[in-house]
Parts: structure tokens; sequence; C-alpha cells
């Protein structure tokens, strides 16, 4: 059986990051910027006033309370000011330019707030509720590096330094199609051997969590034409194509039986469970990435952890590899078959996790109430309660 880590890293050799495209930033979200984002001026662009209230020389209010004479308003969004000559203020608002000669605001609430004349009870120190300009950035400064996940913050600063659109590597457009002629669409009613499908929607879900874009492509039966034929017509919407079920040994297995001769796609046994039954490779004349899943719902949420995920990542031309883990001490002994690295659902709470006691891989349900997987390599098949293990959060 090929080792787990050897499947990964044969995955992340054969995917490639997506081409950078220009986009409007109110499109950037969630990407991931392909260039270096600087900004042309300095943030603040100028001097200006950090609070309502009256610009002065501080030297005037040294000896406050007095009494001075307000020659006019500046107010945000003014230009072309005249300078304050001495023992003179000027009404002046939030964010508004800063006019020569003063070099301390007043706040309003320090005054009696007078317009002709105003009475200032402080004195306020050179330097008083002014923000300088470039004390954000500088002109010329990286406010953004290339790799950056682009959040509501990353767009607002984009827009701060006045760009309009921004080279990104786009979200992957991964289709997502499960195969099963027991499969029902949920919120139709049951028949005879039949489970309401529910990998797709999972899948589809997994990938928007992990950055890129998830379409449900939905189900077709186990005939290897029909699945043939809704992957190429799905093809041309995708970067990366994700199916579960029909790769394992038994009969009506239809994505092995069509894919396998094309001789693009690799069926394997990985030496993991859940999971086993593990299929890479490219498909269409674009050569897209597709990853066969096995069907059972665990096993494929954990396929998709261990190696969609990381791929995904290497398509955002983000660093990928295996997922992080973290140690902590398991509450009860655990089990797992030699040979085989077991990925157990637990529950995972500060430096303890506890394994659910539902382990098969068709058991959803208990995948749903934990929030982590419990690593046990393939050369150990028990350990007792309080051993150390590896965790990977979910
Ligand atoms: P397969 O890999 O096709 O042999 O399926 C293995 C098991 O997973 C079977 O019990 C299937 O009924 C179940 N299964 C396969 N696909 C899905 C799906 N999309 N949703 C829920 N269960 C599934
Ligand atoms: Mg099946």
């Amino acid at each position: 059986m090929k080792p787990v880590d050897r499947h990964l890293a044969d995955i992340l050799a054969a995917v490639r990051p997506l081409a950078p495209l220009e986009v409007e930033i109110e499109a950037a979200l969630g990407a991931v910027l392909a260039e270096d984002v600087a900004s042309p001026v300095p943030l603040p662009p100028f001097d200006n006033s950090a609070m309502d209230g009256y610009a002065v020389r501080a030297e005037d209010v040294a000896a406050a309370p007095v009494t001075l004479p307000v020659i006019g308003d500046v107010a945000a969004g003014d230009g072309g000011l005249n300078a304050l000559g001495p023992g003179l203020v000027t009404r002046i608002m939030t964010g508004a330019p800063l006019p020569a000669g003063a070099d301390a605001v007043v706040p309003v609430e320090w005054t009696d707030g007078g317009t002709a004349r105003v009475r200032i009870d402080r004195p306020a120190p050179s330097g008083n509720a002014i923000r300088r300009a470039g004390e954000d950035v500088r002109a010329g400064d990286v406010v953004l590096r290339e790799g950056a996940r682009i959040g509501p913050a990353q767009v607002g600063i984009l827009a701060g330094v006045g760009r309009r659109r921004v080279l990104v590597r786009p979200r992957p457009r991964v289709v997502v199609l499960s195969t099963g002629a027991e499969l029902a669409e949920p919120g139709t009613p049951l028949g005879a051997g039949r489970i309401w499908e529910s990998n797709s929607f999972m899948l589809a879900a997994a990938v928007r969590e992990a950055g890129a874009e998830g379409f449900r492509a939905g189900s077709v039966t186990d005939d290897p034409k029909e699945f043939m034929d809704t992957l190429d017509a799905q093809l041309l919407r995708a970067d990366a194509v994700i199916t579960s079920g029909g790769v394992s040994m038994g009969a009506y297995e239809p994505v092995k039986e069509a894919l396998s001769p094309l001789g693009t796609v690799t069926f394997e046994k990985v030496a993991m469970q859940p999971g086993m039954p593990q299929g890479f490779g490219v498909v269409g004349p674009d050569r897209v990435p597709i990853f066969t899943l096995p069907g059972n719902p665990v096993s494929s949420f954990v396929s998709f952890v261990l190696f969609v995920k990381p791929a995904l990542r290497a398509m955002q031309g983000l660093p990928a590899g295996p997922p992080p883990a973290v140690r902590a001490t398991t509450t009860a002994p655990l089990r797992s078959p030699a040979g085989k690295r077991s990925y157990l659902r637990a529950v995972l709470a500060g430096e303890t996790v506890a394994p659910v006691t539902r382990q098969g891989s068709h058991q959803l349900a208990a995948l749903a109430g934990a929030n982590a997987l419990i690593v046990v390599p393939e050369d150990v098949t028990s350990l007792p309660e309080g051993a150390e293990v590896e965790v990977i959060p979910l």
C-alpha cells in the first residue's frame, strides 16, 4: 500500500498555482494576492485634525484660560488654506487639513464653542490631536505582500491606497460530483434501499471553507457512461474536480471503470483508515486535476482534509503540506490496524482529546460531533489511555 505522505507528495507535485488574474477590488475577497501592493502617497496624505475643535498655535494657549478671535472654519475636504497668524485660531473639523502656522488642535470640549471669539479653558501642547502625514504608511511602503489572503480589511487598504483593480490568484472553481445508484436528493422521499446524498454537499462546503469555489454537480448513478458525460459537461467550468464513490474493489464502480482506460488517473490503495481506495490524476484537454475519493462519507471527508485541501492551497499559490497538527493526551485507549495510519474522530478540548465511540467510516453523525482527528501511526496498533498523540484540529 502507498504511504499517505507519498500520495500527498504526488498530488502536490502535479498541481500548479492558477494563473494570476486582474480583478476589481470588490471581487477580490477570499482571493490570494499575486503582487506586492505599495502606496503611491503617504497615509494620511497631509497633517490633519484628529478631533473637532480649534487649530491654534500652542504658545497662544499656554496661559489658558484665554479668549482668542476665530478667523474662520476649516472642514474636511478643504484645500488652499491661508496660514494662521499669531494670536488667531480657526475652527477645524476631524480630517480637515491643518493650516500652516497652527501646531495644535484644542478639542471643542475644552472651549465654550464660540464662533467669533472662543474661550479656551485648557492649554494644548504642540502636536495635540494632530494626525501626521505618513504616520500610517509612508509613500512607497508595501502595505500588502504577494501571497496574502484578501479579507475585508485587505479590501479596505487596497481602496485606501487608491487601487481599483488588483492582481490575484483566483479562487479555484471546484466541481463536486457524487456517484451511487442508491443516492436520493435530500428533500425527496427515500425509496427502498436508498440513502440521502450527503457527500457532495459536505465536500462543496469544505471546498468553500478552504477558500475556493465549490459547485455541487449533484449525483449520477453507477453507469460509467452517465458519469463520463456529466464529467465532460462539468469540465468547462472546473479548475479541479472531486468525485465521491465508485472507486472500491466491488462491481458497479463507475468512476474507476470510466477513468481507468484514460491512463491519466491512477487508482491506488493508500495505507490509511478510513479512506484506503484513492484516485488522483488529470482529465480533459486542459488536464484538470481530479480527486476520486471513496464514497463512505467519513472516508471522503478525511481524504479531503489530507489531500484536497493542501492541493487547493497550492493552486492558490499558498504554502501547502500536511494539515497542521497539535499534540494532546488521549482520554481513552485507542486501537488501530497494523500497517495503516488511522484518523480517529475525536473531541479536542485543550490538552486532552477524547475519541468518539462510533468510528465507522459510514458514521457521519459521529463525525459531525467531532472537532478533531487523532492520528495513530502505521506501526502502532494500540495506545493506552493517557498516551500523547498527534491531533489534527478540524
Ligand atoms: P462506494 O465508494 O461507492 O462503494 O460507496 C461506499 C459507501 O458510501 C456506500 O455505503 C455508499 O452508499 C456510501 N456513499 C457513497 N456515496 C455517497 C454519498 N454521496 N452520500 C452518502 N453516502 C454515500
Ligand atoms: Mg457506490
